[in-house]
């Protein structure tokens, strides 16, 4: 498989990881937007969130949950953070493996888009 995240995942390319757990793994983004800027994943190739089936959806409660925790580790919890999962292309979505940005710890645009 010839996917950047599922690299990270087996330990093939290096990456910053910062939590992992026996589904999700969460490592610094390369090209940071801010200066916390993590990025969230399935251990599991999930091409993005429309190719996550029904039953797995409780999958994005668990990021969730895990950006969280790890907003509160990097000390953005109480300024505040935002969480984006980008789908397909005019999603903007690059890396085709799900997964959720945590962006903080500057003031972020009010614009999306
Ligand atoms: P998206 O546009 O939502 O698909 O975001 C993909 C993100 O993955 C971008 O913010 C990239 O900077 C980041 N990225 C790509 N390759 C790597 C890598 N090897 N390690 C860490 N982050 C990466
Ligand atoms: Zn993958």
């Amino acid at each position: 498989m010839d996917c950047v995240f599922c690299k990270i995942v087996a330990g093939e390319i290096p990456a910053d990881v910062r939590y992992q757990d026996e589904e999700l793994i969460a490592f610094r983004d390369i090209n940071p937007v801010a200066p916390t800027h993590l990025l969230i994943i399935p251990r599991k190739h999930v091409p993005s969130l429309a190719q996550l089936p029904d039953a797995e959806m409780p999958l994005i409660g668990h990021m969730a949950k895990t950006a969280t925790q790890l907003a509160r580790e990097e000390g953005v919890s109480e300024s505040g953070y935002r969480l984006v999962i980008s789908c397909g292309k005019e999603g903007g979505q690059v890396v085709p493996h799900l997964h959720m940005h945590l962006i903080g710890g500057r003031q972020l645009s009010d614009a999306l888009g």
